[in-house]
């Protein structure tokens, strides 16, 4: 039998110089961790501050990342970890079957900042799961009908286990042997009018993208589909910003054929876009809203779905569909402080104003800088996309590339968002950002410009 004790001596020991810690995480990284496919950063990060992050190094780096798109209340957020502590003073987890202070608090809040017909919360522990809850809530609402299928919308990202995926239409998240996935969803194209799948101009395109959804319940009989999924502004691929109708026809097309709509607000949820949540942008409820990153701004995993009253009470008994972490004591306190820190520090309006001023710095580089194709967003949800040149509009990866290692090199990090036929750098930086932080950034994003395009 191995000498358990032994294995941790040997870890702790092997971590007291600091040297030696450096040199360890990159080799047990290396070693020990199954990356996630996607090329790293190549940084160890160590602790962080507001919107900075530091790394073992001691280099620090100003995080327009906002880690995963999650962190809004910025690093390192005292009344956060506080009550964390208090709560794990009291009681960590208890069953998902029981009543519990942190649960019922969270639940009425977010009760409380949504619009009237969402009622009832539902917690998992990330935004994936809350999507198959979502999807899986849809399918029983529509079972008495036959219907099982989804639409959701080409380049949209939904999630990494079986359903999510097969909701997902971001075809370098779906590789071939993934196959077979659940079957039953069908993606149509995005309002995406830099690019628009139907050689339209807005708004003379009498909004193609919206109809088409009618097309295939007509097609097909609505008896067929459970719901739609969609980010009321989408994430995955850039920014997309549709235009004002597309969502409200999207929810009348729901609405008419009885099918359930399914927000997506895992990204936008929670203030990320200027408004608490992105269907406040077009005056639009859905039936289910999916909720994940700002929730907790990373302190815990926790996530989750808002859905209506008629919902909520069908629910999924008699059957079974739980997660050992659903609804536990700490995470849902330390969602509950992060949401009370995002209201009481007026999150959602710096993020509108900083967003703005945000975008209002990078559509004066779009003027200068002929890699800079579009540049798209709202609050601090933005992206610019990188092009040769604006007349061709052809993605350039390598440029977008240098442009991304130059900025981190000089301290500055955001994501860079290669989806095969196009290439963005996103920007999501905490919700606390300043404009002298902002202005930080521009300066470095303009330097690697000026190199690079
Ligand atoms: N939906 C959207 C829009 C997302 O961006 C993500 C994660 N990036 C997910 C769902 C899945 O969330 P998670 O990674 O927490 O499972």
């Amino acid at each position: 039998m191995a000498d358990y004790k032994k294995v941790i001596e040997e870890i702790e020991d092997s971590l007291r110089d600091r040297e030696s810690l450096k040199k360890n995480i990159w080799e047990w990284h290396k070693k020990h961790v199954l990356g996630v496919g996607l090329p790293e950063l190549e940084i160890a990060f160590e602790s962080g501050e507001g919107v900075r992050v530091r790394d073992f190094e001691g280099k620090e780096y100003l995080d327009f990342m906002g880690q995963t798109l999650n962190v809004f209340v910025g690093h390192h957020h005292k009344k956060v970890i506080e009550a964390a502590i208090q709560q794990m003073e009291k009681l960590s987890f208890c069953t998902m079957l029981a009543a519990n202070e942190p649960k019922s608090k969270l639940a009425k809040l977010i009760n409380g900042i949504t619009a009237e017909p969402l009622k009832m919360l539902y917690t998992v522990s990330g935004g994936s799961e809350a999507n198959e809850s979502a999807m899986k809530l849809a399918r029983r609402a529509r079972y008495k009908v036959g219907a099982y299928k989804f639409i959701s919308r080409l380049g949209a990202y939904h999630g990494a286990t079986f359903g999510a995926c097969a909701a997902t239409g971001l075809v370098m998240s779906k590789p071939a042997w993934i196959e077979p996935l659940p079957t039953g969803f069908v993606h149509v194209p995005l309002p995406y009018c830099y690019r628009c799948s139907f050689g339209k101009k807005y708004p003379d395109c009498e909004i193609e993208c919206a109809k088409i959804i009618e097309q295939y319940i007509i097609q097909e009989g609505p008896e067929v589909y459970a719901g739609v999924i969609m980010e009321p502004i989408l994430s995955a691929k850039g920014v997309v910003v549709p235009p004002e109708e597309y969502v409200k026809m999207v929810r009348d097309i729901c609405t008419r054929y009885g099918i359930i709509l399914i927000f997506d607000e895992i990204v936008s949820g929670f203030g990320r876009t200027g408004k608490m949540f992105a269907y406040e942008h077009f005056d639009v409820v859905p039936d289910i809203m999916t909720l994940g990153k700002g929730m907790s701004s990373g302190y815990a995993a926790i996530a989750g779905m808002m859905v209506t009253e008629e919902l909520g009470k069908l629910g999924y008994a008699p059957n079974y569909h739980g997660f050992t972490m659903s609804g536990y004591p700490l995470a849902n306190a330390i969602a509950y402080a992060n949401i009370k820190a995002i209201i009481e520090e007026n999150l959602v309006e710096n993020c509108a104003e900083a967003g703005e001023y945000f975008m209002g710095q990078l559509k004066e580089l779009e003027k200068d800088f002929e890699v800079i194709g579009d540049v798209r967003g709202k609050g601090l949800l933005v992206s610019i996309e990188i092009v040769r040149d604006k007349k061709s509009k052809i993605p350039d990866f390598e440029v977008a590339q240098k442009i991304t290692d130059f900025c981190k090199e000089k301290g500055f990090l955001f994501h860079f968002n290669a989806r095969g036929d196009t290439v963005n750098l996103l920007f999501t930086p905490p919700l606390c950002v300043s404009k002298e932080d902002i202005d930080q950034g521009v300066t470095v994003l303009k330097q690697a410009l000026s190199r690079f395009s």
